[in-house]
């Protein structure tokens, strides 16, 4: 179970570094050579989310936010979008964790993939609890993502990373069969038509079909299903998973982070190539979050 903790966030960031060399592309014929391990904003904030849960026992808001004010501080360049620095400006200046967001989009909020991006380290840690999955997933992207459908979002990658730790991978994954789990957790009507249009197109070979009918942006509600989908037909391979997620082409760098966090999980992190591992960008460091938020979780539960 510690691997697959590793493997979760260790694949998410490998997931996003190689996607990261694709953002915006079309990329079928993918060329990998040009990987530095060097990741992104998705990884970033992954990061936060894992920082802030550590160092709280859990969920707090507030205390959230601000990692996220202090990691985007030290490294604005990371390709963030210009949403979260806007909330962090207006949380900044006074304005509660909750409610800054809620401002974006003329008073909609967000249904970007920024919540679902980062969130992997809720599903670990609630992965045995799907009420408080939710909650959390939720109440974490309430700071930068208030739009119901980004929220969702979220909650709905969180809890297909849920259901892949809790996976026996020496054992064949029925694809049907997760993603009818992942539609019955949904509570929104979007999500629960985009996961059964994943399980019709499972043995869909034509891949512009696929990108077309699921979305490859950057939504959360197309970008989200994106990544499980990926995940699901490739579920045998942490690197066919994440090859085939980069090559849907649009939002490459998210969908291969969400893809990589599912797959990592499913797999441990002795499954992801070691070619990927080894120049992951503070590898280590990912490692030693993983590893905490697994001490944690023991603790939790102990
Ligand atoms: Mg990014």
């Amino acid at each position: 179970m510690k691997s697959k903790f590793v493997g979760c966030l260790v694949g998410s960031a490998v997931g996003d570094a190689l996607g990261s060399l694709f953002e915006g592309f079309w990329a079928s014929d993918l060329e990998f050579a040009g990987y530095s391990g060097r990741w992104t904003d998705d990884t970033h904030m992954m990061i936060g989310v894992a920082e802030s849960l550590i160092s709280c026992g859990g969920f707090d808001g507030s205390h959230m936010a601000q990692i996220f004010i202090k990691n985007y501080e030290e490294e604005p360049w990371r390709g963030y979008a210009s949403g979260p620095p806007q909330v962090f400006r207006m949380i900044k200046r006074g304005l509660a964790w909750s409610e800054a967001s809620k401002r974006l989009f003329n008073g909609l909020g967000s249904y970007g993939n920024g919540a679902a991006m980062r969130v992997a380290p809720v599903g670990l840690l609630y992965y045995d609890n799907e009420e408080r999955l939710r909650s959390v997933a939720y109440a974490q992207s309430q700071i930068t993502h208030a739009h119901e459908l980004g929220m969702e979002g979220a909650a709905v990658q969180a809890y297909s990373v849920a259901l892949a730790v809790k996976a026996d991978s020496s054992s064949e994954l029925d694809s049907y069969e997760f993603l009818g789990k992942v539609k019955e957790f949904t509570i929104s009507e979007v999500y629960r038509q985009k996961i059964e249009k994943c399980s019709e197109l499972l043995s869909e070979t034509n891949k512009r079909k696929v990108a077309r009918e699921l979305g490859n942006g950057v939504e959360a509600y197309n970008s989200v299903p994106a990544a499980i989908y990926s995940f699901s037909r490739n579920w045998h391979s942490f690197k066919d998973a994440v090859t085939y997620a980069v090559s849907l082409g649009g939002d490459t760098d998210t969908i291969g982070a969400m893809a990589g966090a599912i797959s990592g999980a499913y797999h441990g992190v002795e499954n992801i190539p070691e070619e990927w591992k080894n120049k992951l960008e503070k590898k280590h460091y990912i490692e030693k979050l993983a590893e905490e938020l697994w001490n944690l979780k023991s603790r939790k539960s102990g």
